[in-house]
């Protein structure tokens, strides 16, 4: 290492920090600037939640199995990898997505654009909603916009403009379920802004919706013109292997030697005299550094930084984490009797089920399972219900059972079943998250160099995640070179 080197250590090797790892090697290589990096990842693998298995011919995702197409970074990042071949979208010809109401599985009437109705025959026929119900929602039409532009939670939004059918049947099951959290603690400012925005641009949710999909016409879901020899986009769109082809595509363009593995960070010192950190290592040894990405959860980089800076800690302690489960569960096609015609089906809290989502995944993702086998995965825990995930393996295969015998009259045996547990793994951001984060920017303007980034700030999703490690590495770039 020359004088001039500069190194940054990146802590967590889920999808930010790999994201964050490769965005600055490719900075200091096109800059041929003396920029180097560790990536200390405390699992023996990297990936974080995303974990694909394989087996017998089924692709199994642990944690994500998809990311949205309209936020590009995901994407962008797939193409920069050259695995533009390997990308596909979701099934075209069955597209349903059901709700359970009372029991049974209701469509999702067609033209709900988010949870905004945008057309009116199938709102009206939908067994959905109450007549009253639909009254209430269209009386978004000509209710005045809130004045002024402070948080509120995303049910008490949802509520005042479309109703409160519309929270229960609609808003809590699909978009809460995104965060497995509760729509009457969501911040709707950190979790759906162009809600605020759609109602402050033009008075109305459902006017909005209208101009926005004017504005779509003609143009492919992730709102691009598509260029020829490109694969048609999808609303939510994966890799055909499962999403830890990213992980493995990203790994095998980082430097080898820059990767440590197995190896948890314990603590981080700011030397301010130095400008360095140091960052002690549970093996005992500790690394010397000019920067700092911490892409690890907030509650595990409050521990880093428990002997810097008491609010920032506290600060970062508060951003809530539930524990959700994923079941995946296979079958033999022939002896299966539901025609699985769809993407799968949300469940209301009001429905008092332990399953809070299931996915069709044969259907949705055909190429996940083999011809003759289907495959179905139920998502459980999240805020109020976190009992399902800690349940042991076998109790909680059977609750899942339980419900899909009773929704889906599914009575077969499972040929496979798959169970992975996500501990204090999604984070929550209640009314006010944003102004959480201000403050612990503020906090940080004392800590020259290091930068916080990952799922507990500012987006939760894997597009969101590349984002904020691609923004870490070009601000410790930047304050690098800025200091050569
Ligand atoms: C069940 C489930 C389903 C999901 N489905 C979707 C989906 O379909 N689409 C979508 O876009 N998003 C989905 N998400 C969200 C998304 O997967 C995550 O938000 C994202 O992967 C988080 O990435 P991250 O790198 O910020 O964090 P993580 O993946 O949590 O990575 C943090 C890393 O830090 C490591 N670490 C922790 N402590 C230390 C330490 N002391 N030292 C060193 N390393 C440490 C951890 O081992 C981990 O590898 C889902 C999440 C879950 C749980």
């Amino acid at each position: 290492m020359t004088s001039a080197q500069k190194k940054v250590i990146i802590i967590g090797g889920g999808i930010t920090g790999l994201a964050a790892a490769y965005a600055l090697q490719e900075l200091a290589r096109k800059n041929q600037a003396p920029v180097s990096f560790t990536l200390i990842e405390g699992q023996p693998r990297l990936g974080g939640k995303i974990l694909t298995d394989t087996d017998h011919g089924f692709v199994i995702e642990g944690g994500p199995d998809s990311f949205i197409s309209q936020k590009p970074w995901a994407l962008e990042l797939c193409r920069q990898l050259g695995l533009e071949n390997r990308l596909t979208g979701t099934n075209r010809e069955q597209t349903a997505t059901y709700i359970l109401h009372h029991g049974r599985l209701v469509n999702l009437p067609e033209g709900l654009m988010l949870l905004v109705p945008t057309r009116l025959r199938p709102l009206l026929s939908t067994p959905l909603f109450s007549p009253t119900g639909k009254l209430r929602m269209g009386m978004d039409w000509i209710i005045p916009k809130k004045r002024g532009t402070e948080d509120e939670s995303l049910a008490g939004f949802v509520r005042r403009r479309l109703g409160r059918e519309a929270v229960e049947r609609l808003a809590e099951p699909l978009l809460a379920g995104i965060y497995a959290g509760d729509a009457e603690q969501m911040s709707l400012a950190a979790t759906f802004p162009q809600f605020m925005e759609l109602e402050q641009r033009h008075g109305s949710l459902i006017r909005g919706m209208l101009a926005r999909r004017r504005e779509m016409r003609g143009r492919t879901p992730s709102g691009r013109e598509p260029s020829p020899g490109t694969i048609p986009t999808t609303m939510f769109m994966t890799l055909k292997g499962g999403l830890s082809e990213l992980v493995t595509a990203l790994v095998s363009k980082l430097d080898q030697n820059a990767l440590m593995i197995g190896t948890e960070a314990e603590r981080i010192h700011w030397k301010s005299g130095l400008s360095t950190y140091h960052v002690r290592l549970k093996d005992g040894t500790t690394m010397t550094a000019d920067a700092v990405i911490a892409a690890s959860p907030a509650y595990v980089t409050a521990d880093l930084l428990a002997e810097t800076d008491a609010t920032l800690v506290r600060s970062l302690r508060e951003i809530p984490y539930v524990s959700t489960a994923t079941v995946s569960l296979a079958y033999r096609k022939d002896s299966f009797r539901h025609p699985l015609n769809g993407f799968g089906f949300v469940v209301p809290r009001s429905e008092g089920r332990s399953i809070m989502a299931c996915t069709w995944t044969s259907t949705k993702f055909p190429h996940r399972s083999p011809e003759n086998r289907v495959l179905l995965r139920c998502f459980v825990g999240g805020v109020g219900r976190e009992d399902i995930a800690n349940l042991a393996e076998k109790e909680m295969v059977n609750a899942v059972r339980d419900d899909l015998r009773a929704i889906m009259n599914i009575t077969e045996e499972p040929i496979l079943s798959r169970v992975y547990r996500w501990e204090k793994a999604n984070p929550q951001y209640p009314v006010g998250h944003l102004d959480r984060l201000a403050g612990i920017d503020d906090r940080l303007t004392r800590l020259p160099g290091l930068f916080l980034a990952g799922a507990a700030y500012r987006g939760v999703g894997v597009p969101d995640c590349i984002r904020q490690g691609n923004n870490a590495a070009e601000r410790a770039f930047a304050y690098l070179t800025a200091r050569q």
